[in-house]
């Protein structure tokens, strides 16, 4: 098995120390490719060329037209490989095919999103006195570490990329340890096109090399994706080197409201889809099911039914809804995580444990859980769950249900399902996240911005904030007419 590489202004090659690290299956525990593990020195290696890049290449000052056709063709590069990239991501992340399909659409329609709204920049002059022309221009950041997590690694890298490169930044990325393989064939696919050596680059390696981009002089930004733990390390280290500016989207607790009043076939559908869309491994996972007391007992024995058909398997097969976690560790978590709801007094109803049979005997699976009983207190109702694991809580009316739903650190994403609009409105306001679905799960485009309240993160990504954040302000000032001021006497 060849080693993977390292892309470093332009040229792939080694870790200088020539480490790797194993690429694992999640469906069967197999080793489905070695990926050179970077260190310090190699990152700042890719930290120097695109330094290097930004500084003395040609990069910044392209014409916004053709930065606008790069990001299109990236999204045309992207739709011819899209069916591989489908596959690659599925054996690396055990996400289903027809999920990873759904990604790669989404990635493409990402950069051309970012293309379109890149090619209609254009900066603003501001009101002022005759003799003087004053502007408002944007003007990229710099260097850009972008750094991304394992469970939607192409399409999240696709958030940072499309914007920091069409904004006219240079960029290091660092995707998960854990699945770097679509990213690297994105990166080949970028070196189909005319871009300058070191405009972009690629160090695949641990936290060790995220650490050493957060704490880089030589990096203006960092935009990171990931756990809160490591996005305190670095804005802990923005801090402590050069305040670069820092993005961070982090977990999320997100309450998923049932109203008695909502149409609860549908409700019940789409609480399925919200817990274990991806085996629950998203940010914005509804893990956190809120049911009215009036229709509690029967709404889960109605979900309870339907988790018991949900088809559980290798993604790469026609007809899986649900495939497994993506390591042991997660899965180790999972189930600790279940152990102590029980402990502290809930219930599993189904689930807990590896679906039986066969073909459930290598890789990591959990089979769809859920967990009723679930009180506020209880850890399993306050921690990022990340898992095939819905716990259930009831409440009583709408002020209950908006103080348990806002009762967390995190604001990602939540979701209200009533007929009545007015409470539908209010919840939406009164609801402390930065996304809000009514009547929905999910769904999110390039055109409306992702991110979220208090500990979920700082910043936006995607729609017009998206591209944004990878510029700076910069007010120009003009004076056609200088003359002496006088202040300080003629
Ligand atoms: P993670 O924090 O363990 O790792 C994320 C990335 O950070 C990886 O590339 C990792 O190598 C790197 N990293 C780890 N320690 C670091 C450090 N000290 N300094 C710099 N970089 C470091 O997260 P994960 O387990 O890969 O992903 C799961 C988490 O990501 C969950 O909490 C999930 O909610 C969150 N997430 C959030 C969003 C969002 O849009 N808000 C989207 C996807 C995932």
């Amino acid at each position: 098995m060849t080693p993977t590489q390292l892309l470093i202004a332009g040229q792939w090659q080694p870790a200088a120390a020539e480490a790797t690290r194993d690429i694992i299956c999640p469906i069967d525990e197999r080793v489905i490719a070695q990926a050179a593990e970077a260190d310090r020195m190699d990152t700042r290696r890719a930290i120097a060329a695109a330094r290097h890049a930004f500084d003395h290449g040609p990069w910044r000052e392209t014409n916004i037209r053709e930065r606008a056709r790069l990001l299109h063709r990236i999204a045309d590069l992207v739709d011819r490989d899209a069916e591989h990239l489908a596959w690659l991501e599925s054996l690396n992340t055990g996400k289903t095919l027809t999920e990873s399909r759904t990604d790669m659409g989404d990635i493409a329609a990402t950069f051309r999103y970012f293309g379109a709204l890149v090619a209609g920049e254009s900066g603003a002059v501001n009101e002022a006195p005759h003799h003087v022309i004053s502007r408002t221009l944007r003007e990229p950041v710099g260097v850009c570490a972008l750094i991304t997590p394992w469970n939607y690694p192409l399409l999240q890298a696709a958030w940072k990329i499309a914007p920091a490169l069409g904004a006219g930044n240079t960029v290091v990325l660092k995707p998960s340890e854990l699945t770097p393989l679509t990213t690297l064939h994105l990166a080949r696919l970028l070196g189909e096109l005319d871009l300058p050596p070191g405009v972009f680059n690629l160090v695949t390696g641990g936290a060790e090399v995220g650490a050493e981009l957060a704490a880089s002089l030589d990096v203006d930004l960092v935009s990171f994706t990931g756990g809160a733990a490591a996005g305190r390390h670095i804005m802990k280290a923005a801090a402590d080197s050069n305040f670069k500016r820092v993005a961070l989207e982090l977990g999320g607790k997100n309450p998923n409201i049932v109203f008695a009043d909502a149409d609860l076939d549908i409700a019940v559908d789409r609480a399925l889809d919200a817990a274990f869309f991806h085996a629950g491994q998203v940010c914005s996972a509804g893990s956190r099911l809120l049911v009215e007391d009036t229709v509690h007992d029967a709404f889960v024995e109605r979900l309870a039914a339907r988790m018991a058909r949900i088809a559980v398997g290798s993604g790469l097969e026609a007809g899986t809804q649900m495939g497994p976690v993506q390591s042991a560790a997660q899965r180790a978590r999972l189930m600790a995580m279940v152990e102590q709801a029980v402990s502290e007094g809930a219930r599993v109803l189904t689930g807990g444990c590896a679906p039986q049979g066969e073909s459930f005997r290598h890789g990591f699976w959990l089979a769809p859980t859920l967990v009723t009983g679930v009180t506020e207190s209880m850890t399993i109702a306050r921690e990022e769950i990340f898992g095939p694991v819905l716990a259930v809580e009831r409440f009583s009316g709408e002020t209950e249900a908006l103080r348990l739903a806002n009762g967390t650190p995190y604001g990602l994403a939540g979701a209200v399902w009533t007929r009545d609009l007015a409470r539908a409105a209010r919840m939406t306001r009164a609801m402390r996240f930065g996304t809000v679905w009514v009547n929905d799960y999910h769904p999110y485009f390039p055109e409306a911005p992702w991110g979220g309240f208090k500990g979920s993160g700082i910043g936006r990504e995607l729609a017009r904030i998206g591209l944004d954040e990878y510029t700076e302000l910069k007010h120009s000032y003009i004076n056609l007419a200088p003359a002496a001021s006088g202040w300080f006497g003629a």
